[in-house]
C-alpha cells in the first residue's frame, strides 16, 4: 500500500483574503482528492477564514496558521492565540519556522510553550527545525537540529502532546527561499536522524517533511527518500499550477 504524503504550503506574508479566494478557485479545480495525499496551507492569519470556507467539503485540504502565541489571551499586542486560530477554523500551526527564529528571535523555549498551546487547543503542531549554513560548515547541523527538536521530544516523553497529531519539518535555513536545495541524500540523512530521535520516544511514525526551495522539478526526487514523508513549500506554493504539480509528485 502506498504511504500518505503531506504537501504543505507556507504563504508567508503573501495573499490577502481575495487573493486566497482566487488561488483556491483555480487550485481546487486542478487537484482532485486522493486517499494517499494530505494538503495543508498556511496562509496569513487574516486569510484563514476565507481559505477555510473555500476548502470546506475538501477533507484532503487543511488550513493552518503560521504563528501562535502560547497564552490564551491577554495584553500581547499583535499576537493570536491557538484557541483563536482554532475558532477561526485553523487545524494546524507552524511552530519555530526559521524566519520566526532568525528574524523575530523565537527561542527554543518558546517553541516548547507553543507546541503545548497548539496541542491543547486542538491544532496540529508542525515543528520546523534546521541549521544555518555556518552551523552546517562547522559540522554542527545534527546538534542544532537535536536542540531544536528537544522541546518536542520532551513533550512526547511526558505525553504532553499526542503522538498522532504532530509533524516535523526539516528546513535547512540556507535552502529557504534561496533556490538552493539540500541534496536528496542530505535530506534523507537528516530525516533518518530525526526519525531515530523520535523513535527513542516511541514516535517514529511522526510525518517528516522536507522544506527549502522545493519546486515542481525537484519534488519527486526529494520525496524518494524513505524518511521523507512530504514537503513544506514556500515560494512555489503561491502559484496554483506550480503547487498542483508538486502535489502530484510521487
Ligand atoms: C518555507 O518558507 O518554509 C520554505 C521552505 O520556503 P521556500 O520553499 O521558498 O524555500
Amino acid at each position: 500500500m502506498s504511504r500518505t504524503l503531506v504537501f504543505a504550503g507556507n504563504w508567508k506574508m503573501h495573499k490577502a483574503p481575495a487573493d486566497a479566494r482566487s488561488f483556491f478557485d483555480e487550485f481546487l479545480g486542478r487537484i482532485a482528492p486522493a486517499g494517499d495525499r494530505r494538503i495543508i496551507f498556511f496562509p496569513p492569519a487574516l486569510a484563514v477564514p476565507t481559505a477555510v470556507e473555500a476548502c470546506s467539503g475538501r477533507s484532503d485540504v487543511e488550513i493552518g496558521v503560521q504563528h501562535i502565541h502560547w497564552e490564551e489571551l491577554g495584553a500581547f499586542t499583535g499576537e493570536i492565540s491557538a484557541g483563536m486560530a482554532r475558532a477561526a477554523g485553523a487545524q494546524a500551526s507552524l511552530i519555530g519556522h526559521s524566519e520566526r527564529r532568525h528574524l523575530f528571535g523565537e527561542t527554543v523555549g518558546e517553541t516548547g510553550k507553543k507546541l503545548q498551546a497548539a496541542s491543547r487547543a486542538g491544532l496540529l503542531p508542525v515543528l520546523c527545525v534546521g541549521e544555518t549554513i555556518d552551523e552546517r560548515r562547522a559540522d554542527r547541523a545534527e546538534q542544532v537540529v537535536r536542540e531544536q527538536l528537544e522541546p518536542l521530544l520532551d513533550c512526547l516523553r511526558g505525553n504532553g502532546i499526542s503522538r498522532d497529531r504532530v509533524m516535523v519539518a526539516y528546513e535547512p535555513v540556507w535552502a529557504i527561499g534561496t533556490g538552493e536545495t539540500a541534496s536528496p541524500d542530505d535530506a534523507q540523512e537528516m530525516h533518518a536522524r530525526i526519525r531515530a530521535l523520535l523513535d527513542e520516544v516511541d514516535a517514529a511514525h511522526v510525518p517528516l517533511l522536507y522544506g527549502g526551495s522545493v519546486k515542481p522539478e525537484n519534488a519527486s526526487v526529494l520525496l524518494s527518500g524513505e524518511d521523507v514523508d512530504g514537503v513544506l513549500v514556500g515560494g512555489a506554493s503561491l502559484e496554483p499550477s506550480s503547487f498542483a504539480r508538486i502535489c502530484d509528485a510521487r
